[in-house]
């Protein structure tokens, strides 16, 4: 069953602390917000996304969503005083393309993952809701106001519910239109609506971050998951005739061009390459083909920050760049700082994890011979 799923993510979230709205504090190398929306995104059923976002929160939002270039999300709506209003609005704002089925999470969730999205999903039919939840182990004691315990409660069939909550989306938003817009949660609009609702076994890591302490949690998941890439990139490019070469984004004036489609960047393309190699996403020559006149003569900072754009797109940062340029000359040394600074500024990496060093080839070969400039590169990067 396809799925769209309403994102709440009105919330203050005071209990957590901190001088920024939980949802969009730093999780790793992005904000809860992002690793939420790309959990769900990461499901294939799931259509279209709706974020139901608080009236102040709409630059922190566009910060959030920035890298994720995933035409299902939709436009934010604004949110209201109570939750319940909140999904409202996130219903209403699906209403035009109605989907089959609506998935209702908490944005505060980062660690739904396709499984348990799988159990909801199962679990729900006409007339028919479901939920994840974990059934509790600890026993259950009650205390008065001086923390005595005054007796034991059974824990036999009970759970603790997490999110997604999942429904007809027709069937839902009929209960919302016709429920009370302080309810709890959407279990008991659609309870009070004459719906079944049933339990689905959650996830434990599916947690909700809600106190301080819960993002040290999180932070130990995410380093936990970490992926981290290699890549390796090498070009060359000969000699021809002109007064200067570009290295690196620096013009260094020279007795011989670069011959090449584009600039002929020779150390740029190969980093651009190791890049690509990392992502497992082919090269520049997939990605810009010289068969295509519009990339004659082109920069190649094109071409590097358009790999910088797909590893935003899937989540990754750079972690370091390596660049080695194999020649006799010209001499690359007194050029060095300046080729990192440019890489820095095109990519957004700190120079400090940018090296560009060179080396000769003892006068062998043709970067010996002076017929040519060859470039080797790799690239590490890093998830979350
Ligand atoms: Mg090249």
């Amino acid at each position: 069953m396809d799925f769209a799923a309403v994102i709440v993510a009105a919330g203050r979230g005071a209990r957590a602390g901190g001088p920024v709205p939980k949802q969009y504090r730093r999780l790793g190398a992005m904000t809860v917000l992002e690793r939420t929306l790309r959990a769900m995104l990461a499901h294939p059923r799931c259509t279209r996304i709706q974020v139901v976002i608080h009236p102040e929160d709409a630059d922190r939002y566009a910060a959030a969503t920035a890298a994720l270039a995933d035409p299902r999300l939709r436009r934010p709506v604004v949110g209201a005083a109570t939750r319940a209003a909140s999904v409202g609005r996130g219903l209403a704002a699906l209403e035009d393309d109605a989907p089959e089925a609506v998935l209702i999470h908490d944005a505060a969730r980062p660690f739904v993952t396709v499984a348990v999205i799988d159990r909801v999903l199962a679990a729900i039919g006409p007339g028919r809701a479901a939920f994840p939840a974990l059934p509790i182990v600890d026993a259950l004691w009650s205390a008065d106001a001086d923390a005595v315990v005054t007796g034991a409660h059974p824990r036999e069939g009970l759970w603790r519910a997490q999110t997604p909550q999942g429904f007809r989306f027709d069937e839902i938003l009929a209960a919302h239109r016709a429920g009370d817009a302080g309810a709890p949660d959407d279990v008991a609009i659609a309870r009070a609506a004459g719906m079944e609702v049933r339990v689905v076994m959650g996830d434990g890591n599916n947690f909700k971050i809600t106190l301080a302490e819960d993002f040290d949690r999180a932070e130990r998941l995410v380093r936990d998951r970490m992926d981290i890439r290699s890549g390796t990139g090498f070009d060359v490019h000969a000699f021809g005739p002109g007064d200067h070469v570009v290295l690196c984004g620096v013009r260094i004036p020279f007795g011989h061009g670069l011959s090449g489609h584009s600039d002929a960047d020779v150390g740029m393309h190969a980093i651009t390459d190791a890049i690509f190699g990392a992502l497992a996403e082919g090269d520049i020559g997939q990605w810009f083909p010289p068969s295509d006149p519009q990339w004659k003569g082109a920069e190649s900072h094109i071409f590097l920050a358009k790999a910088m754009e797909r590893a935003a797109a899937r989540g990754f940062t750079v972690s370091s760049l390596d660049c080695t340029l194999i020649c006799e000359a010209p001499k690359i040394g007194p050029h060095a700082e300046a080729m990192r600074k440019e890489l820095a500024r095109i990519t957004g990496v700190d120079m400090d994890r940018i090296s560009v060093k060179a080396t000769t080839s003892e006068r062998l070969g043709f970067t010996g011979r002076g017929e040519g400039i060859a470039a080797m590169a790799s690239a590490t990067l890093v998830s979350a």
